[in-house]
């Protein structure tokens, strides 16, 4: 009776320690529960970008036990999308979602993060990223922002894109208006092509209606859901401008340091998790997406011309080195990355391509 009365007194919450303590049972302790906002780039319900992010949110508060639990807001829905990076840098919201190539006007270094035109593909991303220095450098890059990155998914190797004409060389990109962003545009603008910028709502139409010539979007199952066969006659590969697109999850530095250790490490482990769930889905949904568009969907499959890549890889080259030049910290990610690069692409070539090449009669297109 006597400790009842007290632990009315104390109140619940406030004195929490205090009751816990005397009642001696540490584990009713009420832990301190985080309420976060979420923000991101992409549009409601956008296959495993979007959704990927309200699954990131969805395992965090299971493995928390709703310690914390995060509201997500697609873009536009609390800021706009290209906003999301500096409401997590400001503090508006504890953590966002998005891909880091989208800050290169905040700092060009950042661009190497997301996609490298001829860089690294989803598991040499990883291996950069995870064990190899990069996500060092990635952190090293958003500290002066009080951001922390994680990876939080992968598209794997992404497709060339729809084109309403042949593309037969390197020629064929003069003249050519093509909605393509990031460096792969830059590499598409030095070929003397126009690049347009335009909102995922109206890429369809702008194709219908020949508004551009071309659109690179994401791969089969992203690229299908669009629609873009109805409005472009060849479907070409490979995405050499976006061979392995990492996407992010980052964090409020103050946010992320005020959690306790356990909890911080959840969002780690969580982070990396969705980053592995994230490629199973675009490698399944993709596999299966490219069988309804040759079988069903009868899109004539291209792969780029080797001339017309070799020629788009000298341009990539002289573009990264270009960006590379804007400033000290974008130089030291470029040379990084293109050390690492060196290094696991010879691994790469006596064991994934070695391979693949072995085994390619049974992967042979059947249209
Ligand atoms: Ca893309």
């Amino acid at each position: 009776m006597k400790r009842r009365e007290f632990l009315k007194k104390a109140g619940v919450g406030a004195a929490a320690a205090v009751t816990a303590s005397a009642v001696n049972a540490p584990y009713v302790i009420a832990q301190k529960k985080y309420n976060w906002k979420m923000v991101t780039t992409w549009p409601p319900n956008l296959p495993v970008l979007q959704t990927g992010a309200v699954r990131f949110a969805e395992r965090v508060k299971e493995a928390t036990e709703g310690r914390i639990n995060i509201q997500v807001f697609a873009g536009g829905e609390l800021v706009p999308p290209l906003n999301t990076f500096d409401a997590v840098s400001d503090g508006t919201v504890e953590c966002g979602s998005g891909a880091a190539y989208y800050w290169a006007g905040k700092t060009p270094a950042c661009q190497w993060f997301a996609a490298v035109p001829f860089g690294l593909n989803a598991q040499g991303n990883n291996a950069w990223f995870y064990s190899g220095g990069g996500l060092k450098l990635w952190e090293e890059v958003y500290a002066p922002f009080n951001v922390i990155p994680r990876p939080q998914g992968n598209t794997g190797v992404q497709m060339g894109g729809w084109f309403r004409k042949e593309m037969n060389s390197l020629d064929d990109y003069k003249g050519l208006k093509m909605r393509i962003p990031g460096l792969g545009g830059k590499v598409v603008a030095a070929a003397g092509g126009t690049v347009v910028l335009l909102p995922g709502g109206e890429i369809f139409t702008s194709l219908e209606r020949g508004v551009i010539d071309a659109t690179e979007w994401v791969g089969p199952m992203h690229d299908l859901r669009m629609g873009f066969y109805k409005a472009a006659d060849y479907y070409y590969y490979p995405g050499w401008h976006e061979p392995g697109t990492t996407l992010e999850v980052m964090f409020n530095k103050k946010a992320y340091e005020s959690l306790p250790k356990d909890l911080q490490a959840i969002l780690d482990a969580v982070a990396m998790e969705t980053n592995m769930w994230s490629l199973s889905e675009f490698e399944a949904g993709n596999g299966a997406a490219l069988q309804e568009l040759i079988t069903k969907h009868k899109v004539d499959l291209k792969r780029f011309p080797e001339d017309l890549l070799a020629g788009l890889r000298k341009l990539a080259q002289e573009v990264l080195e270009e960006e590379a030049n804007k400033d000290p910290m974008a130089r030291k990610v470029h040379d990084a990355f293109k050390k690492f690069k060196a290094q696991v692409g010879v691994w790469g070539s006596v064991s994934e391509k070695a391979y693949y090449d072995v085994i390619a009669d049974e992967y042979k297109l059947k249209m």
